[in-house]
């Protein structure tokens, strides 16, 4: 019999974490690997907000903060909601957390009862559907293809929702496939949930800044449904924050202190140096966010036309984000060395083994026609990776 609970026996290990791990471990034996497992940007912190930390540091701001922030970052997070985005919130309705995953864990955990029903688009990132799970909630997954560039329409949302249901969860830009909303498109998901009065959603926008089309827009500016709506976001990805740890929802009262509660019993508030950073982030401007972003777009038109030259791969052109998420059932069935690829995830394994290119399997994004790739990785990198990845595909037949 486990010692362990049922809770964390059903719990998956994160597909994105485990991929970097194994990459991490051929890389420790010699081999020369290219990882796309991992969405980090390669860049470092800009200089001005490491600055912000050092001064925390010298000034002793090495104490427990308030549990949801403190006070000035609250600020400055309601700031930017309005500046950037138009929302009206006040501080109160701000919770900062360890990183936007812990955002989004206090939001499903203080939301979701077991039985209810969350809808969830796929593709979707691997820990949404895990995080319903601790929740002991049950997923309703809405399929969308490459051909409705990942996205799903009313009449989908509609279809999914029953009095069971209590949240819907989705990001956009979307992680895996780079899919941006629009305001009209989010629009008509509001009218769904304007005549669905039961329906919480939270709104992942952790990749607003990696966009390249247009401007941001989130379901929050719907005024209808507004209350019912939980921003997530977080400095992870706009300001290559990634190990720093920080991340926020944005929501009514009620959910906020909800939030803060449940953090308040699990890791209380965010690392003391880690929230000035974040703080010197949102009030230094948004110069090295568009530098990054103008460097991501390169790679992006870079790993399109690359990626588009391999036979059998059906690949999108990404709006968002930076990943790709290419269709490779055209390998299933295929062999290599007596090896047999049966799926997504077998690809991924193969692609690690014989290209040296970590990727991860779309098995745990709840599509399992395609793998993931990250293009937040230096040019010659990326060059050197999608030729190995072409080589080693060549392989299978
Ligand atoms: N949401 C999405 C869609 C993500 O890709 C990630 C991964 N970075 C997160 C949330 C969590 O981000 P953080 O590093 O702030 O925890
Ligand atoms: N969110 C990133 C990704 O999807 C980082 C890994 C993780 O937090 O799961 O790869």
């Amino acid at each position: 019999m486990s010692a362990l609970s049922n809770r964390i026996n059903n719990l998956s290990e994160s597909a994105t974490i485990k991929m970097a791990k194994m990459g991490r471990e051929l890389a420790a034996k010699g081999v020369d690997v290219i990882s796309l497992s991992f969405g980090e940007p390669d860049f470092h912190t800009p200089e001005h907000i490491k600055e912000a930390a050092k001064q925390a540091m010298d000034k002793n701001m090495t104490y427990y903060t308030p549990v949801a922030g403190y006070p000035d970052l609250r600020k400055a997070v309601v700031n930017k909601l309005k500046t950037e985005n138009g929302l009206d919130y006040e501080p109160t309705d701000i919770v900062v957390s360890t990183g936007a995953k812990q955002a989004i864990a206090n939001a499903v955990l203080c939301l979701v009862n077991p039985g209810e029903e969350v809808i969830i688009p796929t593709p979707y990132w691997v820990s949404y559907s895990e995080v319903v799970k601790l929740a002991e909630g049950v997923s309703v997954f809405i399929n969308t293809t490459v051909e409705q560039n990942f996205k799903i329409t009313p009449a989908q949302l509609e279809a999914a929702i029953t009095p069971k249901t209590k949240l819907f969860m989705f990001s956009s830009p979307c992680n895996p496939t780079g899919s941006v909303y629009s305001k009209d498109e989010l629009e008509g998901l509001a009218k769904v949930f304007e005549k669905n009065p039961h329906v919480y959603i939270l709104s992942d926008e952790i990749y607003e800044h990696i966009n390249y089309i247009d401007k941001h827009e989130s379901i929050a500016q719907f005024d209808y449904i507004k209350d019912r709506v939980v921003i997530i976001n977080g400095w992870s990805k706009a300001f290559a924050m990634t190990g720093w740890r920080i991340g926020y929802t944005a929501s009514s009262k009620e959910i906020a202190t909800a939030c803060d509660k449940m953090q308040g019993q699990i890791t209380s508030g965010t690392c003391s140096i880690t929230q000035r950073a974040g703080v010197a982030a949102y009030e230094g401007g948004l110069e090295t966010v568009l530098e990054m972003r103008k460097a991501f777009k390169k790679r992006r038109d870079i790993v399109y036309k690359l990626l588009s030259e391999i036979d059998g791969l059906q690949v999108n052109l990404p709006d968002g984000a930076f990943y790709f998420f290419p269709n490779v059932t055209s390998f299933f069935g295929k062999s290599y060395n007596g090896k047999t690829i049966n799926d997504s995830d077998e690809l991924s394994i193969f692609l690690l083994e014989e290209a040296h290119v970590a990727t991860v399997g779309g098995d745990s994004f709840g599509d399992p026609t395609s793998i993931r790739l990250s293009y937040a990785a230096a040019e010659d990198k990326l060059i050197e990776a999608v030729r190995r990845i072409k080589e080693a595909l060549a392989k299978l037949s």
